[in-house]
């Protein structure tokens, strides 16, 4: 009786500290607003970077030619090949492989890490078939997505600001990271030019655009989690260059570096954080995204282990184990709908080193795993409302016009595969936007819309365009 009234205290702590009510997703939403206009002025202190990418038009349908992408992400990379047929016949062809990435190249060196990928392009270009043509006389093109934040001083070039997720490489951040895969390809004998260079949020904004025409920003919820929309150029006072003549730039916010007073940080949070490969940093990413919701689930279970012996009279040492608890795991314990909790129980058993577990405490572990999920939602959710509001498309115009519709496009394993997690984003977003404004609004699943719009901007951007 004691154990469960201490388990009883913990999870109404975690209940209360980890809430989100939809007035403080709103406050959140509006200092996430101000932060994007600190941004765009170019104030060093503003925690949204507000980057510019350089990419002042989206694919018009009209791309036309073979054309490569190669997408390095937080866990994986993929690389990818298309044949454009231009307005008519679109993608004509596609084909791709996915990589997984060595942890140890993740804290390795930059050469390693740029040497394996394009070892892995070069083997991937060698098994070009007959249906993809490259004219006579012409060298391949790829777009290159790098899921880091990048300063670009053009559509192909860029430096990198830091390393962000599970990757922590000496001496590139500062260098430009096209220029390290291009002498890299050329270890490798690859004949090849990156003719674009852009973060995956730009890519999946560029490839969701490319199916739909309303299409204005575009979401990530993969290991980390950025987004990218498109900006009126003369509201981007930073921008100093001439206005493009679309009058547009794609900006990547970097919102996965927002951090607020008004965000619900928790001891767990914070302890996580202080721990983590970048203190400090990326707040708002580690709340959200899936490299990390398994493991404040785990700090938590922790918790229950220690103060209510969730798991018996020893704590479990597996459970002390940081990131043993994935987010994939606790996507499958989250969604067990067995009358016994079954999967829950073998998961429990796998990863903590528990064999027998009380449906009870099944019940809080499927509580917890609960919790976390759903703040982390109801926060993206926020962040995806915060950039509706900056466009102006969170309501109905006051000039007695149409309410246009309005597309964002998300991708990540996160979005596609833990379908808690992505209906309460969903949920959450019409909560915001309110019925009449959420039925001219869609959330889709753009998948791998990064990696085809890499390819399309490489395309528009090509040295023979
Ligand atoms: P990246 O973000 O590295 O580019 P992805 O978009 O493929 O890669 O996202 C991979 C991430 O998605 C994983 O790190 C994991 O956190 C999350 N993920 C993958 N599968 C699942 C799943 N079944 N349930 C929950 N999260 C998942
Ligand atoms: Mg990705």
């Amino acid at each position: 009786a004691e154990r469960k009234r201490r388990a009883a205290a913990v999870i109404e702590e975690v209940e209360r500290n980890l809430a989100t009510p939809t007035a403080l997703l709103r406050s959140i939403a509006d200092a996430m607003v101000v932060e994007m206009e600190r941004g765009l002025r170019g104030d060093i202190h503003a925690c949204l970077k507000m980057l510019i990418s350089y990419v002042d038009n989206l694919p018009t349908g009209d791309e036309h030619g073979l054309f490569y992408a190669l997408d390095l992400g937080g866990t994986n990379f993929r690389v990818l090949r298309v044949q454009l047929g231009g307005r008519e016949k679109r993608v004509v062809k596609q084909q791709y492989e996915e990589v997984s990435i060595p942890p140890h190249l993740m804290v390795g060196t930059s050469m390693e890490l740029f040497d394996f990928i394009a070892a892995a392009l070069a083997q991937f270009v060698d098994t070009e078939g007959e249906d993809f043509h490259l004219p006579e006389g012409r060298q391949r093109e790829l777009g290159f997505t790098f899921s880091f934040p990048v300063n670009q001083t053009s559509i192909s070039s860029g430096t990198l600001i830091k390393w962000t997720k599970g990757f922590s490489i000496n001496g590139t951040v500062g260098e430009d990271v096209v220029a390290e895969l291009s002498r890299a390809m050329e270890r490798q004998g690859l004949d090849m030019k990156v003719t674009a260079l852009v973060n995956d949020t730009v890519g999946t904004l560029a490839g969701g655009r490319y199916m739909d025409n309303d299409v204005v920003a575009a979401v990530i919820l993969g290991t980390g989690t950025n987004a990218a929309y498109v900006e009126h150029a003369n509201a981007i006072p930073k921008w100093t260059g001439l206005l493009p003549r679309s009058g547009n730039m794609v900006i990547n916010t970097e919102w996965g570096s927002f951090k607020s007073d008004k965000l619900p940080l928790s001891e767990y949070d914070k302890a996580m954080d202080f721990e983590s490969l970048n203190p400090g940093e990326q707040i708002y990413e580690k709340m959200i995204s899936g490299m990390y919701l398994g493991e404040i689930v785990r700090r938590i279970l922790l918790k229950l282990a220690h103060d209510a012996s969730l798991f018996g009279d020893v704590v479990p040492p597996k459970l002390e184990q940081p990131f043993v608890l994935r987010t994939p795991d606790m996507s499958a314990m989250h969604h067990d709908s067995s009358h016994d909790l079954k999967i829950l129980g073998a998961k429990l058993k796998d990863i903590v080193g528990v064999a027998d577990t009380s449906l009870e405490v099944r019940y809080i572990t499927r509580h917890i795993c609960d919790i976390v999920a759903e703040r982390g939602a109801r926060l993206a959710a926020a962040g995806i409302y915060s950039i509706l509001k900056k466009i102006g498309r969170d309501k109905v115009p006051s000039d007695g016009s149409k309410l246009p519709r309005t597309a964002v496009a998300l991708d990540g394993g996160l979005y596609e595969h833990y379908k808690k997690f992505s209906s309460c984003v969903d949920s959450t977003l019409a909560d915001l936007l309110g019925e009449e404004v959420s039925s001219s609004v869609v959330a889709k699943l753009a998948n791998d819309g990064s990696g085809i719009g890499a390819a399309l901007l490489a395309a528009s951007h090509s040295q023979y365009a």
